[in-house]
């Protein structure tokens, strides 16, 4: 009970997936998790071959058609002191799970999104445990019969609860630059660089609300999400209303590449 990921939410964590059983983009994930344990300074002994290895491990032991593994580390545990504490080993979990698909028919109509407040911290760049702004933000838009919430800060909208935000306007795509204020998304990494091979023009900048609901598309990324259409937002239809061509081209493109 004195772990301090449950006295402060004091961590950071990953979460990864298999597609026919392989890990989609490990080294990233891993790369990722390495880099949220250097902004909060926690000194995790393992490296990151070592923790590849655990992975693919459990992914073996665990026998799932497909799994969903979240790799969680905290400072480790000692009496409850804000400061941080000397001589303790931080604490590495992780669970394997099946993963749950998101139904076909999501795909295929798409989903309404709300936007709210981004009550977040300064550094939504570190995937930390702390992650009560965005289950509020979830639990607001599942109340409000939407899929997800979309953080808008001093105007501009940055991402969702837990994916990543992209809008089409005409055939340019477009999603909020990395920084402060967001997560980059491996899937996010991943969308942009199919775009760019598949010749559209993938841009980074800065979104506002206003223009957002002017976007001829929208879709959203992540690890679970994939590519996932949006036509509504806060009640308002996008575009036609129907997941757009572009979104679906990008989707069809990301469905091939997983499936190799
Ligand atoms: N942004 C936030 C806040 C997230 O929690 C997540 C995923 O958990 C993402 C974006 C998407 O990241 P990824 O594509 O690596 O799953």
């Amino acid at each position: 009970m004195e772990d301090r990921g449950f006295q402060f939410g004091d961590g950071v964590y990953e979460l990864i997936r298999t597609y026919h059983g392989t890990v989609f983009h490990l080294q990233a994930h891993i790369r990722r998790l390495y880099e949220s344990l250097q902004q909060i300074q926690i000194p995790l002994a393992k490296t990151p071959a070592q923790l590849g290895r655990i992975v693919q491990s459990g992914i073996e032991r665990s026998q799932y058609a497909e799994t969903k593994i979240y790799i969680q580390v905290t400072r480790g545990a000692a009496p409850r002191l804000h400061s941080f504490p000397k001589g303790v080993l931080p604490t590495l979990v992780m669970t394997f799970r099946e993963l749950d698909k998101i139904p076909p028919k999501t795909f295929k109509q798409g989903v309404a999104i709300i936007s709210v407040n981004d009550i977040r911290w300064g550094r939504c760049n570190v995937k930390s445990l702390n992650l009560l702004p965005n289950l509020l933000a979830r639990e607001h838009a599942l109340r409000s019969n939407a899929f997800e919430a979309i953080f808008v800060r001093d105007r501009f909208v940055w991402e969702g609860a837990g994916s990543n935000l992209f809008a089409v306007f005409g055939k340019k795509v477009v999603t909020p630059p990395v920084g402060p204020y967001l997560l980059s998304g491996i899937t996010r990494e991943v969308v942009i660089a199919i775009g760019r091979k598949m010749g559209l023009k993938m841009s980074e900048a800065k979104i506002s609300l206003d223009a957002l609901y002017r976007a001829d598309e929208l879709f959203l990324t992540g690890t679970t999400v994939e590519v996932l259409p949006v036509i509504r937002l806060n009640k308002k239809t996008i575009g036609s209303g129907k997941p757009g061509a572009v979104t679906s081209l990008l989707h069809k493109f990301f469905q091939d590449e997983v499936s190799l």
